[in-house]
């Protein structure tokens, strides 16, 4: 089993590193991952400056390979360069804060498994839920029992799995719930306030407002303390939209 294990928190992020230590453990690991924090920078590519790729030796754990760009950049660059034999799997995370709902839209970790399963691998993204306190090991373990699981199971190249891990501030997570993304939107405004230099700064808060109590997503199982298993896909065509629109009375052009 040779495992891919990239992030977007950065090369020497806690998350990353507490997988690396569990994840050896089910197969070698190679490390390629952004040389600084990149959370939050979805499915960017970078295609107006080059990327520079450094081997680094991170916390005396493990050697790595970073790289001056986003995630998508990594995975991009480790499947069809850096990496010389075949990847069966590749893992991103483990990221602080977690990845349920619409987040998954902004979520570099996310989109750095998407990548993975874009060219053919199969792919977890794992995120660990906030809170006073980020047990990065005890969410590690965890993970690994996870990935063992789908690792046993055969998670298919093209499978894209999105796992988050509630914050331990309130014991055991209760379960595994596999569950679908919600796609609440976040209507919080963003916090403004005049900086030193007298010019108005925006801050967006990523806050969301009450969540149903009844629907089964992510974003609810989450907040219920459960581990949630989310598999995704990216064709985001529309396909109970796509009838209606063909119908439409289009203009002869050209
Ligand atoms: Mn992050």
């Amino acid at each position: 089993m040779h495992i891919l294990l990239t992030n977007d928190d950065g090369i020497s992020a806690p998350g990353l590193v507490a997988l690396y230590r569990e994840l050896v453990s089910l197969g070698e690991v190679t490390v390629v991952a952004p040389e600084s924090a990149q959370s939050a920078s979805a499915h960017a590519i970078t295609i107006n400056a080059p990327l520079i790729v450094q081997e680094v030796h991170v916390h005396n754990e493990f050697h790595g390979r970073a790289v001056t760009g986003r995630p998508v950049d990594c995975v991009k660059l480790a499947l069809t360069d850096l990496v010389d034999r075949p990847v069966d799997l590749l893992v991103s995370g483990l990221n602080d804060g977690a990845n349920v709902g619409i987040n998954v839209l902004y979520s570099g970790t996310v989109a750095a498994a998407a990548e993975g399963a874009l060219m053919g691998v199969p792919s977890v993204a794992v995120s660990l839920a906030r809170g006073e306190e980020l047990d990065f090991a005890r969410a590690a373990r965890i993970a690994r029992a996870l990935i063992r699981e789908m690792i046993e199971r055969t998670i298919r190249p093209g499978m894209l799995l999105n796992v988050n891990i509630p914050n331990f501030e309130h014991g055991n997570p209760k379960s595994v719930r596999v569950v679908s993304q919600s796609v609440q939107s976040m209507a919080d405004p963003p916090v403004a306030h005049e900086g030193p230099d007298g010019v108005r700064q925006y801050w967006l808060q990523g806050k969301y407002g009450p969540v149903s109590k009844t629907e089964e997503t992510d974003l609810r199982a989450l907040l219920d303390h459960h581990i949630t298993v989310t598999p995704l896909q990216f064709d985001l065509t529309a396909r109970d939209v796509i009838e209606e629109v063909r119908g439409w009375d289009w203009p002869a052009v050209g």
